[in-house]
């Protein structure tokens, strides 16, 4: 980073903070110390009539490619919401939030993904301006081979093996990846609740 943004001064130094154990941006002007923390994805498998709804990017990276409806969380925002909000503007849908689905850490890219269970309200979607496509999908019409993301087609497993177990439980896990290359999960460590 060049310029604080507290107080506009160039003078930026990188060092560990007293009685921190990370090396932070701090500015040596005003003092302020600058922490990078990980970001959250909030984004839901939502059902209608048997099927799911997936959209296709409109977006780099991986411009093209299916996946579910997902996205940053905002401030001053729940997850739950953040997931609606995100279902709202790439598949034009209104959904109702169910149970916590998915939590996956995914430390190479410092990201944590929260997935929930939900319901279209209606059978409306459409494209969204990040998306190219809003389509409803039963498990043999998913696209698995043009799916953007390791976090969404391990999500997809998950929901089709409980939906044949008859129940649907909550999954925690850690995606890593070989060099940083999201296409190649190299590892999924589950857990499930039981
Ligand atoms: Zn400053």
């Amino acid at each position: 980073m060049n310029f604080c943004s507290n107080c506009g001064s160039s003078n930026i130094g990188r060092r560990v903070p007293p009685g921190d154990h990370l090396p932070r941006y701090i500015c040596d002007a005003c003092g302020e110390i600058f922490y990078h923390n990980p970001k959250m994805v909030v984004g839901c498998i939502a059902q209608w009539a048997g099927k799911i709804l997936l959209v296709k990017r409109a977006i780099e990276p991986r411009y093209g490619w299916w996946t579910l409806p997902a996205g940053y969380m905002e401030n001053q925002e729940t997850a739950g919401q953040g997931a609606a909000r995100e279902a709202r503007e790439e598949a034009l849908a209104d959904i109702e939030i169910g149970m916590l689905y998915t939590h996956f850490s995914i430390p190479h890219i410092n990201q944590v993904y929260i997935m929930y269970l939900a319901h279209l309200i209606g059978p409306k979607f459409g494209a969204g301006e990040e998306s190219l496509a809003a389509e409803l999908f039963s498990e043999e019409e998913i696209p698995w081979d043009e799916l953007a993301f390791p976090v969404m087609r391990k999500t997809l497993e998950l929901y089709y093996e409980d939906r044949r177990n008859g129940y649907f439980r909550c999954h925690s896990g850690d995606i890593t990846y070989e060099n940083h290359d999201r296409r190649q999960a190299l590892e999924y460590a589950v857990s499930s609740s039981p």
